[in-house]
């Protein structure tokens, strides 16, 4: 499981250490120092996961997590607190705040893995190796491969990744925009209507195993992978 992790730490020793054991598990890095930083970084990019210090210069974690929390195209990014302090109370207004998971300093990178892997594996499921099925439908995210009613289908790795997402994420309409920004990884530089284009390839991939039917169209909104037809 690789994901971009966005760090927000001031302190350049836990900035290093991050980078570091984040990097040897196969993760892509991005860091700031405050909460300008991280929100510059942020309007182009779209990380998998904010790992959020609580302490900051200017802006404090819990007030930048908030933020991230009322802004649209952020909201859905999980966040975890990093913090010295380990008060109960305090934990409990992180938590409120909209963080997923916190964990106090000093922590071992051991622990700290094990929660970023926890985190995404609930709330970003499409980052994980699980394999997923559907009505006779199944994806191997480790093979790469997908089988409808056990016979081997092709898809291209827009149309796999797609796929993924909607497999992890079923029953639920994602907007154009929104499919970007899960699929694509951020919706700044690519059109609405790539989506469009990459539905249409996914269905026709789909269509020898008859499963373009879990692929529907939802006129105004969007699209949603539904087992039960439209
Ligand atoms: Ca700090």
């Amino acid at each position: 499981m690789s994901a971009t992790i966005l760090v927000v730490e001031d302190e350049p020793g836990i900035q290093e250490v991050l980078k570091f054991n984040l990097g040897q598990h196969g993760h892509e890095v991005l860091i700031a120092s405050d909460a300008e930083e991280a929100a510059a970084l942020l309007r182009n990019a779209l990380p998998d996961l904010i790992l959020l210090d609580w302490m900051l210069p200017g802006q404090s974690g819990i007030e930048f997590a908030r933020r991230v929390r009322s802004d649209h195209r952020l909201k859905n990014v999980p966040i975890i607190m990093l913090t010295a302090r380990s008060e109960e109370r305090d934990k409990i207004q992180g938590l409120e705040t909209g963080a997923d998971d916190y964990i106090t300093k000093p922590f071992s990178p051991r622990e700290l893995m094990a929660r970023i892997k926890a985190v995404l594996r609930r709330r970003a499921p499409q980052m994980t190796e699980d394999v997923v099925e559907i009505a006779g439908l199944r994806l191997d995210p480790v093979a790469h491969r997908v089988f409808g009613h056990q016979k081997p289908l092709d898809l291209g790795p827009t149309e796999f990744r797609l796929l993924h997402f909607m497999m992890t994420h079923p029953e639920r309409v994602y907007s154009r925009s929104q499919l970007l920004d899960h699929v694509w990884g951020d919706h700044v530089f690519v059109e609405e209507r790539t989506v469009d284009v990459h539905i249409r390839r996914l269905r026709s991939a789909l269509e020898p195993s008859g499963h373009d039917a879990l692929i529907q169209t939802v006129r105004g909104s969007g699209y949603r992978l539904s087992a039960t037809p439209a």
